[in-house]
């Protein structure tokens, strides 16, 4: 579904992915982990067409999208939930549904195709539903999340990527928003979903990658990540990334 083929990518001077190659397959839930820095935002940006690739080679069902514009990539299936959210703050909740749809392909959804595809975000969040008219600004960290992810639904993708939707959310709203995710797998949905929390994403994914100073320093099946202890040197005291194992004797992982 997507493939990324030894991609350089960065900020002016500043290359931040050093050929950077992974693969999402239809249906698949891949996470890339990676600390603060490590260059996760940037590769889904540049995924996006929001960067360019310096070189390399992206593509998209077969199809390459390396130097096509953002907007025709989302209208081609692909949609990043960006880890700013970018949510209209003033404009109420269905409001921020209905861009989601009218941003990208408004022409073509009718009126009934975009309040179907809103009562389908509804019944994956529950709590936007309740809070339909509510202003996007008012909502909490955890809502504001689902919204983000919602408006990225209303764009009918076929395949999410997800920018740190756990960032500053409380444990039980992570597990919720998680269980979203899995659920959107299930559908059928390939997804790219980026991490900080590393062991909450390797128990979601399929495979893994792991993201280092801008290069893959590991990959996998997740379950076997999870156990693999270069990895999880890698991550051993940060939140979220000491193995289960570990904890058992000291919180730290020592
Ligand atoms: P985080 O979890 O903090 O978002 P990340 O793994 O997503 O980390 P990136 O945001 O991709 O990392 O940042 C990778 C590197 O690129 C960092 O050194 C960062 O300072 C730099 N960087 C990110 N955005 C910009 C920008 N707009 N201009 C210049 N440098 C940037």
């Amino acid at each position: 579904m997507i493939t990324v083929e030894r991609v350089i990518s960065g900020y002016g001077r500043l290359r931040v992915l050093r050929e950077v190659s992974l693969e999402v397959g239809a249906g698949e839930l891949v996470t890339v982990v990676g600390a603060n820095g490590a260059g996760k935002s940037t590769l889904l940006r540049t995924i996006q067409g929001l960067l360019p690739a310096e070189s390399g080679r992206i593509s998209f069902q077969g199809t390459d999208i390396t130097r096509v514009p953002t907007e025709r990539i989302v209208r081609m299936g692909l949609t990043l939930v960006p880890e700013t959210r970018d949510l209209f703050a003033d404009l109420r909740v269905i409001d921020n549904l209905e861009l989601g749809a009218y941003a990208h392909r408004a022409e073509r959804d009718a009126k009934a195709r975009r309040v179907k595809a809103i009562e389908e975000v509804f019944d994956l969040f529950p709590a936007l539903r309740e809070r339909q008219s509510a202003r996007a600004g008012a909502l909490s960290g955890g809502q504001q999340q689902m919204l983000a992810i919602g408006r990225a639904l209303m764009t009918r993708p076929r395949a999410l990527m997800l920018d740190e939707p756990s960032q500053g959310l409380a444990p039980l709203l992570v597990r919720q928003i998680f269980s979203a995710i899995a659920q959107l797998r299930d559908r059928g949905l390939a997804i790219l979903l980026v991490e900080q929390n590393v062991r909450a994403a390797l128990r979601l994914a399929g495979r893994a990658y792991v993201l280092e100073t801008g290069a893959i320093v590991a990959s996998g099946p997740a379950s076997e990540l999870m156990h693999d202890e270069v990895v999880m040197k890698a991550f051993l005291g940060r939140a979220g990334g000491v193995p289960r194992k570990a904890t058992s004797g000291d919180p730290a992982g020592r």
